[in-house]
């Protein structure tokens, strides 16, 4: 099913505004505060022309938008991606919203993107327009203000270009400015690995909440960047067996278990996971429908929807792309899985480390990494725990209304001691 802007089912506000108006009904809460909400503080829309390597000028078009910054400065990542879109870029900084609300940290929701297909671009390509993109949104963003950080497409070699760009501008150096940058930059120890390690400490909750155990359960993993080899590498770690995971040219399938670092080596070396030696094929459709105890999409978002829901045959799902379910899918699999686990909380290590690294550059003072990974264990632990303890006070509701109910509830709360002004 393709991505069409006019169908709530794959369009990402609309599916965002559908998510919000549940929630919100699940609370009473006033249709005023929810149309509220459904309308983004700020969104910036800007140019990026970049002299390309043969001498011409290609312009791209990027956006930045800050969703609701009633709980401290806007956080959120920057895509690369030629499918990005300005109505995407807002439903992502509502999920920032939503996210950092429900592990409580103090950041309000922010997202931003360029749309280009950042594989046609050589890397000095990619600096400039990682440099002029920071200085068409420079206006906006600050370390109190609006803080990016890494997202698809994008790394903490992204990060050091944005961080040193802004600083050049300013006449000193403001590490606070993004998140994910490289540690030799006041980045963080664990920032890297944060978003698949709290995909995988998440499914190990799960998993304890239905009952089960980590230890040697099938996992399949769609998606075979940052996130998804994290993810199975702190998985496999864990005790449990990584049966299949892919990428966008295709996937392998072991169910013995796969040798998660020969795997990272393989696609490092030959650019993708297929044809992994001891391996079979299977295609990214197939690796969805496989029956296995976890099923976690790590790639990209709509790729479980309306045509496919019926086929999925997993005992559980972590959410560790952004909106990997339409809501429709979601209804369904809430019914027929065991649990389903919100993108908002399933991947929401990146963010609670992103915090993390902020607070140790404006410190100046720097964790090591045994203490980070255990902050991220305490947060994460306890936002499940309180979604579980949220949605037994309204019996059987969807995991992501329970998580939604406790962001939202934290952020109305804000809004109302704030209040409006003028
Ligand atoms: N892009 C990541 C996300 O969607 C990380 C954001 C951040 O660290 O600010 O949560």
């Amino acid at each position: 099913m393709k991505a069409d802007p006019t169908n709530p089912e794959t369009n990402p506000y609309e599916m965002a505004c559908r998510q919000l108006e549940r929630s919100a009904e699940l609370i009473g809460l006033d249709s005023e505060l929810v149309d509220y909400l459904k309308v983004p503080d700020r969104v910036l829309t800007v140019k990026v022309p970049v002299r390309m390597d043969d001498g011409r000028i290609r312009v791209f078009v990027g956006y930045r938008s800050q969703h609701c910054g009633v709980r401290g400065p806007y956080k959120g990542g920057i895509r690369y991606h030629p499918n990005v879109t300005m109505e995407e870029v807002i439903a992502l900084s509502m999920w920032m919203t939503w996210k950092c609300a429900l592990v409580d940290i103090p950041f309000g929701g922010g997202k931003g993107g360029v749309r280009v297909n950042p594989k046609e671009l050589s890397n000095s390509e990619l600096e400039r327009l990682t440099r002029r993109f920071t200085t068409a949104i420079m206006p906006i963003i600050s370390e109190n203000r609006d803080i990016p950080a890494p997202d698809i497409y994008t790394d903490s070699q992204t990060m050091a270009w944005m961080m040193d760009t802004y600083s050049v501008y300013k006449g000193y150096t403001v590490p606070g400015i993004v998140t994910g940058k490289p540690v030799e930059l006041g980045g963080s120890l664990g920032r890297e690995s944060a978003t698949g390690r709290g995909v995988a400490i998440i499914t190990r909750e799960s998993a304890k909440a239905i009952g089960s155990t980590i230890k040697d359960a099938s996992i399949a993993i769609q998606g075979y960047g940052n996130v998804g080899y994290w993810a199975a590498k702190t998985l496999s770690e864990m005790g449990a067996r990584i049966v299949a995971v892919s990428d966008s040219r295709g996937g392998v399938i072991n169910w013995d278990g796969l040798d998660v670092d020969a795997l990272a080596r393989y696609k490092r070396e030959t650019g993708s996971v297929v044809d992994f030696p001891g391996s079979e094929p299977i295609s990214n459709e197939n690796l969805l429908k496989l029956k296995v105890d976890v099923l976690i999409p790590a790639a990209i978002g709509g790729v479980i929807h309306g045509d496919n829901m019926k086929k999925i045959r997993a005992r559980m799902i972590v959410e560790a792309a952004n909106g990997p379910i339409t809501p429709e899918a979601e209804e369904h699999l809430n019914r027929k899985c065991e649990l389903v686990v919100p993108d908002i909380l399933a991947n929401s290590g990146g963010v609670i480390v992103s915090y993390f690294e902020w607070v140790q550059d404006l410190e100046r003072y720097f964790w090591d990494l045994d203490r980070v990974n255990r902050e991220l264990e305490r947060v994460l632990v306890k936002a499940f725990r309180d979604m579980i303890v949220t949605r037994q006070e309204f019996g059987r509701i969807l995991w992501r209304d329970a998580a939604m109910v406790i962001a939202l509830r934290r952020v109305i709360e804000s809004l109302r001691l704030r209040g409006l002004w003028p």
